[in-house]
């Protein structure tokens, strides 16, 4: 007979636990105050949610200090990209990204039917000049990752200032944030300054990764009220379910988690690249709840890969970012990072002997 599949169990021997880091979900999973929500929400299923997600625009623009009005909440921010994407470009013309910017923006770009251009960066860092030459008359959207996935980079401030003063007014900047709280370098605008002043850039972030609620699909994007006009006409008008709705309402409450969540990602971001460092493998620097370990080579890659899954670890293999030489480890609990630790210093101690 065929068993089924049951999540978190292992059938490798020797292993009895699945770690899975392969997909940046916060280490602590979600906040007890969002899962006693969504329990509370479960007697109320039978009710449509606010169309409008009014009050969850409320206690986001009251954390952030942003104006509701001007905030749009989505099916997780790749629904927000995507929408973004498909009203503002389309056939015949460009989007711009960096080459190894969040793939989202490269597959939804041509499934809109732009001609997507991946600008070389420098040292896997978004290169603005390079990126301002790359426009033509033709480019209708501009997508920066600021700190990037999957390579951590961080555009400092001035230089994303500098891309939307040399971009023309009839160009979109998406800034997408979703790992902007985990960020602690004071030179780092996630892009709300940027939207206020300008008429034509939109900030996307994310419940999924330091508010530990990627499976209830959350995100939000704030922008010009011209803007959010567009996607309050093209979004569906349920487009948020009501117990994310009252997930993310209760996250953002719970108190002390985005610095209890911040210190741990400070404290093992640095000791996982420390780790990885120490056993040989160049750990590029992040702003991000990950890590992206350089093993030098693409065979190498793969054989760390494989070294972790034989002890329950999954990370993510980034070849389809033309990274093939990495694997992108999330920061996840002290205890799981000290294992891929082990288990990467075992895999290059054995692999040299
Ligand atoms: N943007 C970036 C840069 C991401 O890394 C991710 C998820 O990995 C997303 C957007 C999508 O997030 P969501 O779960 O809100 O759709």
């Amino acid at each position: 007979s065929i068993e089924p599949y049951v999540g978190g169990e292992s059938k490798l021997p020797g292993v009895n636990r699945i770690i899975k880091l392969s997909s940046n979900e916060g280490a602590f999973g979600p906040p007890p105050m969002a899962v006693e929500a969504i329990t509370a929400m479960a007697r109320e299923a039978h009710r449509y949610p606010d169309g409008g997600a009014t009050r969850l625009r409320e206690a986001i623009g009251a954390r952030f200090g942003l104006d509701p009005a001007r905030i749009v909440c989505g099916n997780g921010s790749d629904e927000l990209i995507a929408y973004l994407i498909l009203a503002y470009g389309g056939e015949g013309t460009e989007l711009i990204m960096p080459a190894h910017g969040f793939v989202m923006y490269d597959l939804t770009g041509r499934y809109a039917g732009c001609r997507v251009i991946k600008v070389p960066e420098r040292n896997l860092v978004a290169d603005v000049d390079a990126m301002l030459a790359a426009v033509g008359p033709r480019t209708k959207l501009v997508c920066l990752v600021n700190p990037n996935n999957p390579t951590g980079a961080l555009l400092p401030r001035n230089e994303v200032e500098r891309l939307r003063a040399g971009l023309r007014d009839d160009i979109l900047l998406i800034l997408d944030a979703a790992y902007a709280e985990y960020v602690t370098d004071p030179d780092y605008d996630p892009g709300q300054a940027l939207v206020d002043a300008s008429g034509n850039t939109v900030m996307t972030r994310t419940f999924s990764k330091i508010f530990g609620l990627g499976g209830m699909r959350l995100g939000w994007a704030y922008m010009p009220p011209n803007v959010a006009d567009v996607l309050a006409r093209i979004r569906g008008p349920f487009n948020v379910n009501a117990a994310a709705i009252q997930a993310g309402i209760a996250a953002l409450a719970e108190p002390g988690w985005i610095e209890r969540s911040v210190a741990h990602n400070e404290e093992w971001r640095a000791k996982l690249s420390a780790g990885l460092e120490a056993a040989g493998i160049k750990a590029w620097p992040s702003a991000c709840n990950f890590v992206l370990a350089d093993f030098g080579t693409a065979e190498g890659a793969v054989a760390a890969d494989a070294a972790l899954r034989a002890r329950g670890v999954i990370a993510r293999m980034v070849g389809g970012y033309a990274l093939p030489s990495c694997l992108r480890i999330t920061v996840g609990t002290a205890e799981e990072c000290q294992m891929v630790i082990d288990a990467l210093t075992e895999f290059m101690r054995t692999k040299s002997s």
